[in-house]
């Protein structure tokens, strides 16, 4: 992989001498999902999978981006004096917002850079490519102009560009789960505190397998803000009742109780959701720890109900690919992860199930839209990091 990034650098910019080469990861959510900015838990895990850089300073302020995922739009040029986002910019506006949130926090940065970026990871199907690319530019500029700030930090200006300068309302998991990856283990992240813990993930005899619809519903962005104002709005009915800061402050018992006060059914269903998923996370680190697969994978079987019928975030395509992996035998658990509308599935299979769970979502999918899923078996990896 080093070695053609910087074939391609030379390629692209005359000589890579100097060049260095970086990684960071994209993400799987395993469970907690909707949960981020509702002040409940998350688990996911970084992937091996994710966005690689080449990367040489330059003695100028200019910034020359070129990425293999987007070889058509060729070079794109801009400038460390004119740090804004414009639409015509592309996907660089993800590392330039980076760039942008440094030097809002004071962090200067000196010189401009000639970049070439690949990405191994689907974009836009719910891995978090986007938060790969930007705690991947948080790092390079640690690495390369020495700032003093923690892989968490990375995470944190990642979600504060992707909201200020990207104009996407994400909460924290995404980066965070890509900035503080850990082989073999998924983050257990309390999204109020960002008190976290690993959890190892091993699997004995099983496979974590991304399922990928390749569908993208143009909805998305509109629907995300919805369901955020309907969780600010029961919210504030609930406080009305209960002294809480955030929906992931109650259980399912202290929440039934108090859920009358949510004046609209919709607004009360989506609360729903919030908290008896981040309840369910809870519960999915105590079966992992102990071994408890069984008990792990319905939670996960139930996390996807809950999105598909309280929150509304699922499509037919994704719960067609869910419901044929319920039937395989040798399945543990399936459910739509990321955002929603599309995207991909996370599901837990037995070794010896594998090819038949391929076989048969192909199929049922095949059969209903005409078009095949893609598969990836995938392992929890590390954060950033030089190559
Ligand atoms: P997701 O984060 O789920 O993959 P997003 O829509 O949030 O989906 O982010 C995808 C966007 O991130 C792409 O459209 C592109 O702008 C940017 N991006 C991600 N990976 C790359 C890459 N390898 N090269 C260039 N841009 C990338
Ligand atoms: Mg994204």
């Amino acid at each position: 992989m080093k070695k053609q990034l910087l074939d391609k650098f030379e390629e692209m910019y005359g000589s890579a001498e100097g060049a260095e080469v970086y990684f960071a990861p994209g993400r799987v959510n395993l469970i907690g999902e909707h949960t981020d900015y509702n002040g409940g838990h998350v688990f996911p895990c970084a992937l091996t999978l994710g966005t690689y850089a080449a990367v040489k300073r330059r003695d100028d302020d200019l910034l020359r981006f070129f990425s293999m995922n987007f070889e058509n739009v060729g070079v794109i040029e801009s400038s460390l004096s004119d740090l804004k986002p414009y639409e015509e910019a592309g996907w660089t506006n993800y590392p330039k917002g980076v760039m942008w949130a440094f030097e809002q926090r004071g962090m200067k940065i000196p010189n401009g850079m000639d970049i070439v970026l690949f990405g191994n990871i689907p974009n836009g199907s719910g891995l978090s490519s986007s938060a790969s690319l930007e705690v991947l530019t948080g790092f390079i500029l640690r690495d390369l102009f020495g700032f003093d700030v923690t892989n968490q930090d990375l995470a944190l200006i990642g979600q504060f560009s992707e909201n200020q300068f990207n104009g996407c309302n994400c909460g924290i998991m995404d980066q965070f789960a890509s900035a503080m990856g850990k082989k073999d283990h998924a983050i257990f992240l309390d999204t109020a505190s960002l008190e976290f813990e690993y959890a190892p993930l091993v699997l004995d005899g099983m496979k974590i397998v991304v399922t990928n619809s390749k569908v993208k519903h143009s909805l998305v962005d509109s629907a995300y803000n919805d369901r955020r104002n309907s969780c600010e709005r029961a919210l504030k009915d609930l406080q009305t009742v209960c002294g809480i800061h955030s929906l992931g402050e109650l259980n399912e018992a202290e929440f039934e109780q108090a859920k009358n006060s949510i004046k609209d059914p919709d607004d009360r269903l989506k609360a729903k959701h919030a908290v008896y998923e981040n309840q369910r996370t809870l519960k999915a680190v105590e079966a992992l720890k102990a071994n408890d697969l069984t008990t792990f994978g319905q939670l996960m079987n139930a996390s996807h109900v809950s999105l598909r019928d309280d929150y509304e975030v699922s499509c037919e395509e994704i719960d067609t690919l869910v419901d044929a992996a319920w039937k395989v035998d040798g399945v543990v658990g399936s459910r739509i992860t990321g955002g929603g509308f599309g995207g991909c599935t996370v599901s837990i299979v037995k070794d010896e199930a594998v090819e038949t769970f391929k076989a048969a979502l192909s199929q049922a999918y095949k059969k209903a839209y005409d078009k095949e899923p893609e598969f990836y078996v995938v392992e929890a990896g590390d954060g950033p990091y030089k190559l």
